[in-house]
């Protein structure tokens, strides 16, 4: 991630009176479109390497941040989006859960190969 800062004298957008230090992590967008480089092939695959999505940004301070891990802060808007991240379906819970097994069974299979 690049670095950028928060900007002098910017102002949480939440209560509008602290200083910004925290920028909300939440994922608005997906994005895995192609992206062209000019140049080799190497570099193509180093632009398109990656996870690639865009995060809400929105300013806040130390105060209005939610934090939700250990460098993940979410603004109050979106920690309501987070904390209705489980499924509410009962049959669809236990079939995720399944599917999770699954998933890492195979991983665990393929790393002692
Ligand atoms: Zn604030
Ligand atoms: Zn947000």
């Amino acid at each position: 991630m690049p670095e950028a800062s928060f900007g002098e004298n910017g102002i949480c957008a939440v209560c509008r009176r602290n200083p910004v230090t925290r920028w909300c992590d939440f994922i608005i967008a997906y994005n895995n479109e192609f992206i062209w480089v000019k140049g080799s092939y190497k570099a193509f695959k180093e632009a398109n390497s990656g996870d690639k999505y865009e995060t809400c940004d929105l300013p806040m301070c130390e105060k209005c941040a939610n934090k939700v891990s250990r460098d993940r802060h979410l603004c109050p808007h979106h920690m309501k989006l987070h904390n209705q991240r489980e499924l509410p379906d009962a049959y669809q819970k236990k079939r995720q859960h399944e599917e999770k097994r699954k998933i890492n069974t195979e991983i665990w299979e393929q790393s002692r190969r």
